[in-house]
């Protein structure tokens, strides 16, 4: 582990938390009084900085902007009763995050970077940590291309920084979803497992055009017959069929493996579920939902957690769902909040002492 010496801490001389209403966070609008930053040259990375949270000066011939080698992660920081500090997983983003590094042929980050700069920029941020019920601090580390020269080719040199920013409920309304049969959000061979920035710009259309018709967002399927369904949005995907939950497998390549997907897998087995990671067809879905077996559809990520599926649509053919009468999804969600605010033993190691 780094040493508290190696990151150089420049504070900020006032904290700006009393400007913030606590009452009324938009998702990833306010950032906490600090950032930590660190650049890559010459094959290494250098000391870490954390200081204020500030503009950054940036050349226009950026690599990152031009072509887009540039990844992300999100991570929620949650107190428990007493106000200790603690991260959920943030070792499965930290192998996540240099997955997609690779992918993007971008250096990998150290732990004592990843894991220790973080833990150092939340332990001084700490106070921005609400202790309300279903509020949390969210820890957005990123990584992009900083040459500044314009020509396709990876980038000798890089910038890794964290953001914190506190955010409330997510409140979401049970959602309304459509499955995309013309766009394609991955195909095999391709950057689908990776959390790139680009595979976010090349999904908003086809979300756009949903939003029009009044759905939230699409479901994706694959890109060759558009049969298999793949993930929605920044969520992964679940159904209940009977007593069995099924979730798309990662074997494809073409989905992300999220954090909370693999925590709601074991939520739902604790609760007694059979849980099926597999290719699952719309098909499949529809067949269910004709025989009276399909019972609940979920999504999963860090920033909603838990959020419930009112209706899929089909071409022309509609699901819609009375979620007021589901079991699965709230014990799910309750479950993982219990854990995340201490109510719950976390007897899985997942919850990181600040
Ligand atoms: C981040 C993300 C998820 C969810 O991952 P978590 O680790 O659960 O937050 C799912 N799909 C996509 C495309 C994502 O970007």
């Amino acid at each position: 582990m780094i040493a508290a010496l190696d990151i150089q801490v420049t504070k900020s001389a006032k904290s700006k938390i009393d400007e913030i209403d606590f009452n009324n966070l938009p998702f990833g609008k306010y950032f906490t009084d600090h950032m930590l930053e660190v650049d890559y040259a010459n094959g290494e990375w250098k000391t870490p900085s954390i200081r204020p949270f500030q503009n950054l000066s940036l050349s226009p011939a950026l690599a990152a902007i031009h072509y887009g080698q540039s990844i992300f992660e999100g991570i929620k920081a949650y107190k428990d009763k007493e106000g200790n500090a603690f991260i959920f997983r943030p070792y499965d983003n930290f192998a996540r995050f240099n997955v997609s590094a690779k992918r993007m042929c971008m250096p990998t980050v150290p732990e004592e970077i990843f894991i220790e700069g973080m833990r150092q920029l939340v332990a001084l941020d700490k106070d921005w940590i609400p202790m309300k019920h279903d509020y949390s601090l969210y820890i957005r580390p990123f990584m992009f291309a900083t040459d500044e020269v314009i020509g396709v080719k990876p980038s000798d040199t890089y910038k890794f920084m964290i953001l914190l920013s506190p955010t409330g409920p997510y409140y979401s309304a049970p959602m309304r979803i459509y499955v995309e049969e013309k766009y394609t959000r991955a195909a095999k061979g391709g950057i689908g497992f990776a959390k790139a920035a680009g595979n976010y710009g090349g999904s908003m259309l086809a979300t756009a055009i949903a939003k029009e018709r009044g759905f939230d967002q699409v479901l994706w399927t694959d890109a060759f017959e558009h049969k298999y369904v793949q993930e929605i949005g920044t969520m992964n995907f679940f159904v209940i069929i009977g007593n069995k939950a099924i979730t798309p497998d990662l074997e494809a390549g073409t989905i992300l493996e999220g954090v909370s997907r693999a925590s709601a897998i074991e939520a739902l087995k604790e609760l007694g579920y059979t849980v099926e990671e597999r290719p699952i067809s719309i098909d499949e879905i529809i067949n269910a939902h004709k025989a009276g077996e399909l019972k609940e559809l979920f999504g999963t990520g860090t920033a909603a957690t838990v959020s419930m599926i009112q209706e899929l649509c089909y071409e022309d053919y509609s699901m819609k769902f009375d979620t007021s009468t589901w079991k699965a999804v709230p014990a799910v969600k309750k479950l993982l909040t219990d854990i995340r605010e201490g109510r719950k033993e976390d007897t899985r190691g997942w919850m990181f002492r600040v």
